[in-house]
């Protein structure tokens, strides 16, 4: 599937979408890892229903789409990628009580830490893993990202995703098929399909004391910079394989402190690949090889990667 942007496509979305509508726009400065290329037409909308709207007419208009939330589990091709790149920035939030239980319906492009806090200012627990993870509820959703025992997948009630060719539909976490960082719509990625696109979540909380929570989010945050490094990072590069840790299997086979260009797999952690701000996707995408490479030679595992590489890569790299 190949669907490309003609003027006409462009003019409908610039007269829809005025000045959140712009042509090649560089993307690196929307991704965690500061690396990458322009989008062809990149529109940020900033509702839900904007979303919907933004994807429809792309669909529509037989233009491919990528959802840009808080492009912290992707790594962009230097050359950038072709069609339409929505950011999004649909942050609506609100609570209400089902009996014991508090549920929050979010829109997806809500920072997921932000929420975190706001849930732990409200004394609901559920979300306190996820302080300290970038990114969007949105990437949350798809990714079942997750952290010191909690993820997605346990607080998740339901879903609207919108569906091409059907519109919003509901799905269950059970319809999502959770695994550990994966979900039906993960399993999207790499595709040359439209993929389905998360209009908000509901997500099921529970009463909690503001301090007992806050201590916990505390110690996470403490863990996380105990055993995290800083700096411009997609997190963890890979997934770990069963019974292993690849940060630990990275190190094994010698790779700490191991540098491409301007990428470096990270002394602190070697499941971090770390950009010091002149690094191109390129260096990071050689520096996955190199891993992937010594890894399989020294211990026949071949590792999965759990960040995504999206764009227009050149044949062979
Ligand atoms: C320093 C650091 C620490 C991290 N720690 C953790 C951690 O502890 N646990 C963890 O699980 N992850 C961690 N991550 C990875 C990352 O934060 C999560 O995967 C996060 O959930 C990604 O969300 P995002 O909005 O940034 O997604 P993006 O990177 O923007 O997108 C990821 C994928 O999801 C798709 N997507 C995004 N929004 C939608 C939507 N609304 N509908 C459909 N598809 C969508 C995108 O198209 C893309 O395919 C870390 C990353 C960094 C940089």
């Amino acid at each position: 599937m190949s669907w490309e942007i003609t003027v006409q496509d462009a003019t409908r979305f610039q007269e829809l979408f005025g000045e959140q509508c712009q042509v090649n726009t560089p993307l690196g400065r929307y991704t965690s890892a500061r690396v990458g290329g322009p989008a062809e037409l990149f529109v940020t909308v900033t509702s839900g229903m904007e979303l919907q709207t933004a994807v429809e007419l792309a669909y529509a208009c037989r233009i491919n789409y990528f959802i840009l939330g808080g492009g912290s589990n992707i790594l962009v091709a230097n050359n950038g990628i072709g069609g339409l790149v929505i950011m999004n920035k649909a942050r609506a939030v609100n609570f209400r009580n089902i009996g014991a239980a508090v549920i929050c319906t979010v829109e997806s492009g809500m920072n997921l830490s932000s929420l975190a806090r706001q849930c732990i200012a409200k004394g609901l627990g559920g979300l306190e893993w996820a302080i300290g993870v970038p990114g969007t509820v949105g990437g949350a959703v798809v990714g079942n990202s997750g952290a010191h025992g909690g993820d997605m997948h346990s607080i998740l009630r339901a879903a609207t995703i919108w569906e091409p060719g059907k519109g919003a539909v509901i799905y269950t976490a059970d319809d999502m098929k959770y695994a550990y960082r994966d979900s039906i719509l993960k399993r999207e990625q790499g595709r040359n399909i439209s993929r389905r696109v998360v209009l908000s979540a509901e997500l099921q909380l529970t009463p909690e004391s503001v301090e007992v929570l806050t201590a916990r989010a505390d110690g996470f945050t403490a863990r996380r910079k105990e055993t995290q490094p800083g700096g411009a990072s997609m997190g963890s590069m890979f997934k770990n394989p069963e019974n292993y840790y690849a940060g630990y299997l990275i190190e094994a086979a010698g790779l700490k402190g191991f540098q491409i260009g301007g990428a470096s797999i990270s002394e602190k952690h070697a499941n971090f690949f770390i950009s010091d701000g002149t690094a191109t996707a390129d260096d990071i995408r050689a520096l996955i090889a190199e891993a992937w490479n010594t890894v399989r030679e020294k211990f026949g595992i071949e590792m999965e990667l759990e960040v995504e590489l999206v764009g227009e890569w050149k044949f062979g790299e």
